[in-house]
């Protein structure tokens, strides 16, 4: 399964640590690349690339300020287009449609999101039906996706970083490679 994100419109400088964090679970938790919109932030590309950098693995972070084009291109590609939002039906409810699908884009709003994103997504999906946070609905959506694959031990080999962190029950072993 191969999932990419899109985080639509960014704020500046509202939503600087939330969007940091949309791409730093986006990357933890098994996404292969993140695309974002709203205000360009050339200090989030670079506090991404530097996390790519010393934990391993290669996270593409791109801008494209033309979220609708970056969906329908994505649709083109063959991808299904989740979008993330409060709205939208049960993820429970959509596991069963969702399973067939190999090539996902997950799309997370920032601001009031236009209905032309509902449209075109595929499935509009909740995490709960209520408010909270597009870090939360993300974080559970992978899970799901990946069936907690990406919690386990085994999974960080796949990083290969210049730091790599050792399982500890009570302290901290970091190893620098
Ligand atoms: N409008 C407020 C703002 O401007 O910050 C809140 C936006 S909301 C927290 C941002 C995104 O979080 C939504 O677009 C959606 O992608 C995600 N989100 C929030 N609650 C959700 C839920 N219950 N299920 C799925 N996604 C949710």
């Amino acid at each position: 399964m191969e999932i990419h994100v899109l985080r639509l419109g960014h704020r500046l400088p509202r939503d600087e640590r939330i969007t940091t964090h949309v791409a730093l679970v986006s990357r933890a938790f098994g996404a292969k690349e993140i695309t974002y919109s709203g205000q360009h932030d050339g200090s989030l590309e670079k506090t991404i690339a530097d996390i790519a950098k010393n934990w391993g693995g290669k996270f593409p972070i791109s801008y494209n300020k033309n979220f609708l084009n970056v969906i329908k291109n994505y649709k083109k590609k063959g991808f299904t287009i989740f979008h993330l939002t409060m709205y939208g039906i049960p993820l429970p409810e959509t596991e069963k449609k969702i399973k067939t699908s190999k090539k996902i884009l997950v799309v997370v709003g920032a601001e009031r999101v236009p209905k032309e994103v509902y449209e075109l997504a595929d499935y509009n999906i909740a995490i709960t039906n209520q408010p909270h946070s597009e870090v939360a609905a993300l974080a559970i959506t992978l899970d799901r996706l990946q069936k907690g694959k990406e919690l386990e031990r085994n999974f960080d080999k796949k990083f290969k970083g210049k730091i790599k962190i050792k399982p500890n029950e009570r302290g901290k072993t970091v190893e620098k490679l």
